[in-house]
């Protein structure tokens, strides 16, 4: 079976995906793909979470962390430590997210910690492994949670 990248969900999620492309991933959910209806439903708490904070601006913010994961997947191709870079710019509509509680798990225990700078940036380092994710926020009911994807496996089309 052929997945769809996590690049692909996020665009799904905006509306941005090609109409032939969205609609084979709207069958291959149907089909019942369990990897990715949990990417499909992470990208859909970013949304939600994004929409309810106030000048928090959904695609974009949305877009850096998808740039942040691809990052992690370079680098670990490329096999360093991976870094990843809450990449914003600077505008009135990121300084919500300024002193967001960042934290890198890895089988429900905390890994690394940081909080977003003023202009809404993080960076973390991690040695890359498996069952990894990052939350983000400090109250439990407006957390994203984003699995990260892909640090052994690679970008793009997956197989299984
Ligand atoms: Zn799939």
């Amino acid at each position: 079976m052929k997945h769809f990248s996590d690049e692909l969900w996020a665009d799904f999620v905006r509306n941005l995906a090609p109409a032939t492309t969205a609609q084979a991933m709207q069958k291959h959910i149907e089909d019942g793909c369990r990897k990715c209806e949990a990417v499909l439903k992470g990208w859909q708490s970013v949304f939600r979470i994004a929409q309810a904070e106030s000048g928090f601006s959904p695609p974009e913010d949305a877009i850096r962390i998808a740039k942040a994961q691809f990052a992690a997947v370079s680098s670990v191709q490329q096999r360093r430590p991976v870094r990843l870079v809450f990449d914003s710019n600077l505008t009135s509509e990121t300084r919500a997210a300024q002193g967001l509680k960042v934290r890198l798990l890895q089988r429900q225990q905390a890994v690394s910690d940081t909080t977003t700078n003023q202009h809404g940036e993080f960076q973390l380092e991690f040695d890359a492994g498996a069952d990894m994710c990052l939350s983000i926020g400090h109250e439990q009911d407006r957390m994203v949670v984003l699995p990260i994807y892909g640090v052994h496996s690679g970008l793009g089309i997956l197989k299984d």
